[in-house]
């Protein structure tokens, strides 16, 4: 199926960067949230972030005014489903993305592919909500979306294998890489990735390492571009402990119990570097380690 327009539902930190790659890549994009200001500032996000490429060369002036001008804004959810596919990149939280899609559904097109940006919801779940579970996938970026290079589609158990077509070619013309998942629990990435900084979070609580020795030994020790801890303060300890709470409850093995100290960062707020402080405090010039 041609997809010449996208609705993307959340205009978050994810929403932003979709729209972003999409308008960029020639796709008319209708941006919705229910908040007003989260719309502003995406919009400006979106015209600040192309205005850093085109400063690299990466893209012209004249590339970065096209795509904005391909980017509308809509407070009005039923705006969105006149588009030929529609990504949801809401809040995190099943209750929220059901309400959205059963909003969406009766002003839907017949043959509109819906799809969910969740880190961790099942996608049968959610596509069971809809008139369209045969038209409804999984559709995972990575953050920050203009630079990662993944996106994951994952197909619910009734996904046919055009929506899994006509997205994978949408992948592709973002000139990004698809990897297929099977709608398990946090899928691929967050499967292996958020165990292993939960794990990390163990090994500091266990005092094995302090913070400073953890993200070390992982960066020069095994290669990794960032330390475990950084990467849990970039990706909010909040995000991590909810997909940590997914693994354990959707697979039922006590090998996936959260690190009783990730909770309690959480309970007090320190959330990372949204909160300014988590692993690492960030009140100051450079990143100091909390522990
Ligand atoms: P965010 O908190 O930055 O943005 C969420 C946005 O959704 C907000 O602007 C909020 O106003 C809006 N929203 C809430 N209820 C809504 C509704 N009923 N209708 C329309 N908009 C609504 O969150 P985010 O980090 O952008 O995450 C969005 C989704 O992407 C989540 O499902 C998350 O799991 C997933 N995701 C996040 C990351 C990440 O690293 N942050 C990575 C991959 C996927």
């Amino acid at each position: 199926m041609g997809v010449a327009s996208i609705g993307i539902i959340g205009a978050g930190q994810m929403g932003n960067g979709i729209a972003h790659v999409m308008a960029l890549a020639g796709y008319d994009v209708v941006l919705n949230d229910i908040s007003e200001d989260s719309l502003n500032s995406a919009l400006a996000r979106i015209e600040k972030n192309l205005e850093r490429q085109v400063s690299r060369d990466a893209i012209s002036e004249d590339d970065k005014q096209t795509a904005l001008n391909r980017i509308s804004a809509s407070l009005h959810l039923p705006d969105v489903g006149q588009t030929d596919l529609v990504i949801e990149a809401a809040t995190e939280n099943e209750d929220v993305k059901y309400k959205i899609f059963e909003g969406l559904v009766p002003h839907l097109k017949p043959d509109t592919i819906l799809t969910s940006n969740t880190s961790s919801i099942s996608i049968t779940r959610l596509a069971s909500r809809t008139d369209r579970p045969e038209k409804f996938m999984g559709f995972h970026f990575m953050n920050p979306v203009p630079i990662m290079k993944l996106v994951e589609l994952i197909r619910g158990i009734a996904t046919d294998d055009a929506t899994y077509q006509t997205c994978l070619g949408i992948v592709q013309s973002l000139d990004k890489t698809a990897a297929s998942a099977e709608d398990f629990p946090a899928f691929i990435v967050n499967r292996i990735l958020i165990p292993m900084i939960n794990e990390a979070c163990y090994t500091l609580y266990e005092g094995v390492g302090n913070v400073a020795s953890i993200d070390a030994a992982m960066k020069l020790g095994a290669n990794h571009p960032m330390g475990p801890l950084e990467l849990a303060d970039f990706i909010g300890l909040d995000t991590c402990l909810a997909i940590m709470n997914v693994l354990h409850d959707g697979l039922a093995d006590t090998k996936y119990r959260p690190c009783p100290l990730l909770t309690k960062y959480v309970e007090a707020g320190w959330l990372g570097r949204k909160s300014k402080r988590g692993f690492y405090d960030y009140r100051g010039d450079q990143p100091v380690p909390t522990r």
